[in-house]
């Protein structure tokens, strides 16, 4: 008996959950919501998620972003490190799918930057376009603009390349 009140003194404890909705409270970290017009293909959310449920790719000439419910902890990794927004928890929980795991996937393609010395695709247009606004809306000297916008254009092996050439270059003339 003595239960029974005690039990009558707390109330409904319980959610009528399925049966009515479900509220989630307001840092609920649920599914990813991703904004394909906002992405750039940086990359740095598949660099910083945990269990590579998000990868971003060059295939042939393209930037392939691909996210997998199936693979996500719901960390948050990817919103805080995303430049432009373009991926942001939602309060979204109810995530089965109907026999088909292809539903888990969500995707993006953006086309690829080619280098213009190898003309190897290195990353994507987006990418190199957001880098050419940063450059030009810098207070950079006119000679460092210069060289930067002039490195947008290559990929990072021919950026290599292109220094080690110039220190070997730099070190003959001050053995002359
Ligand atoms: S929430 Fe975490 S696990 Fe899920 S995609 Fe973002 S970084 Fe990866
Ligand atoms: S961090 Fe943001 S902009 Fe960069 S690839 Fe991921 S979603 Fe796109």
């Amino acid at each position: 008996m003595k239960i029974i009140d005690l039990l009558k003194k707390s109330g409904v404890v319980t959610s009528p959950y399925p049966l009515q909705p479900y509220e989630v409270s307001e840092n609920f970290r649920g599914k990813p919501e991703y904004d394909y017009s906002f992405c750039i293909g940086c990359a740095a959310c598949g660099i910083a998620c945990p269990p590579n449920a998000i990868s971003v790719k060059i295939e042939d000439k393209s930037v392939v972003w691909r996210y997998n419910t199936g693979r996500c902890i719901f960390c948050g990794r990817c919103e805080e490190v995303c430049p432009t927004g373009a991926i942001k928890l939602s309060d979204k929980f109810e995530l089965g799918v109907n026999f088909n795991k292809n539903d888990l996937l969500v995707q993006g393609e953006m086309e690829a930057q080619i280098c213009s010395k190898c003309e190897k695709p290195f990353t994507s247009k987006r990418f190199i376009k957001s880098a050419l606004n940063k450059i030009n809306s810098s207070n950079m000297s006119s000679k460092r603009k210069k060289l930067a916008l002039s490195y947008t254009q290559i990929c990072p092996d021919c950026k290599r390349e292109n220094t080690s050439t110039a220190m070997r270059e730099k070190d003959y003339q001050r053995i002359e």
